[in-house]
């Protein structure tokens, strides 16, 4: 049997692709801001229901560089519960990363914690909307005011996630998304930071371009995070289809929860109020259950089905960061990540295969 993986990329189809990227060998134009570049900015403005899209080569940079434009200080409230990319874009940009716990309900920050954590050297909050579960953004906005602390929101899993009609972009003072080829929307590699204060549009075009600012004067002592035309292009052509994926992958979940619903010991993630969800992931804990999570992954494996340890280990427990973090003061954080398994999802996932897994998730 056809391995199945935790996730498959959505892709154009061939020739959709070839279409779009056929004027560029008439422009010889292929990065710098190009016309793909900047139609895929004005398409996913639209799509994303945000004034401002900036465009960048990848999520991660372009998490690292909206921390950059805001020149940040000190301390910076995040959450453990997420990818190693956005504790790294923390620490590189010189922050102390401060761990808030997360929730049981949706795995986010836990904002009856953060404001505890603050002190005088904190000077902003990097939540993330883990799972394309939306934070408690009026909760954390409130706190951000109070005490004139910056929001960033990593975004990497909420594409196209609204709550009431609004674009998840629009919180905070900016959010990141992730374009890499396992998200629900993919340019390949890419990413984008959505923002509604238009002052921030020229500072992270500089910010993405060595801190070049006009032709002869260099802002910033920055890097090189621009997207390029073939990554616009791919990104141009899967936003066509993006709606069609989302519907797809919903039938996959909806087969998953009828299969894996009221089963003791097994916890699923509940739909939020007013949220339009873009069913990026179905991670299911297990508390209590018969077995395991490492024995749950260990009997999908032998069946050649990879479901993965989303998020583990935790940032504040990795390697790198040589247990200058306490892990036990986010317990929440430290039981979900042990007992979390994130199943295969992906638009084209056929319901048998669903039914394969559970039964193996099941024993039956
Ligand atoms: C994917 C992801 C990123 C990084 O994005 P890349 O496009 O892979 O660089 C950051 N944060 C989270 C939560 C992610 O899932």
């Amino acid at each position: 049997m056809k391995p199945i993986q935790v996730t498959q990329s959505s892709m154009p189809n061939f020739n959709d692709y070839i279409e779009e990227i056929r004027d560029l060998w008439d422009s010889r134009w292929l990065t710098n801001m190009g016309v793909k570049h900047n139609q895929l900015e004005k398409e996913l403005s639209h799509y994303l229901n945000t004034p401002y899209v900036n465009l960048f080569t990848n999520g991660h940079l372009a998490l690292e560089c909206a921390i950059a434009a805001f020149n940040l200080k000190g301390e910076v409230i995040t959450t453990p519960f997420t990818f190693v990319s956005t504790t790294h874009a923390i620490v590189r940009n010189g922050l102390k990363p401060v761990f808030c716990d997360i929730n049981l309900d949706n795995y986010n920050i836990d904002t009856s914690k953060l404001e505890s954590l603050i002190t005088d050297k904190t000077s902003a909050i990097i939540p993330v909307h883990v799972y394309g579960n939306i934070c408690n953004v009026e909760e954390i906005d409130r706190i951000a005011k109070k005490y004139d602390l910056k929001v960033i929101y990593d975004a990497a899993h909420a594409f196209g996630v609204t709550v009431d009609g609004v674009g998840v972009g629009n919180f905070g003072d900016a959010s990141m998304f992730s374009f890499h080829a396992t998200k629900v929307f993919n340019t390949i590699e890419g990413g984008a930071v959505t923002f509604r204060n238009s002052n921030l549009k020229e500072t992270l075009n500089s910010i993405k371009n060595f801190g070049i600012k006009g032709r002869e004067t260099i802002e910033y002592v920055s890097g090189n995070a621009k997207m390029n035309e073939f990554q616009a292009a791919m990104g141009l052509c899967n936003l066509r289809h993006v709606e069609d994926e989302i519907n797809k992958r919903k039938l996959v979940v909806n087969r998953y929860k009828e299969r894996l619903s009221n089963i003791k010991g097994i916890r699923l993630l509940q739909l939020q109020k007013g949220v339009k969800s873009n069913f990026a992931y179905f991670p299911v804990v297990f508390d209590g259950y018969k077995m395991n999570r490492d024995e749950i992954a260990e009997s999908l494996a032998i069946k050649n089905i990879f479901a993965r340890k989303y998020f583990y280990p935790l940032t504040n427990s990795l390697d790198c960061y040589e247990q200058k973090y306490d892990v036990d003061l986010t317990p929440v954080a430290k039981f979900v990540s042990q007992n979390v398994l994130t199943l295969p999802l992906y638009a084209d996932l056929s319901l048998d295969d669903v039914d394969l897994i559970c039964d193996t998730v099941l024993g039956t």
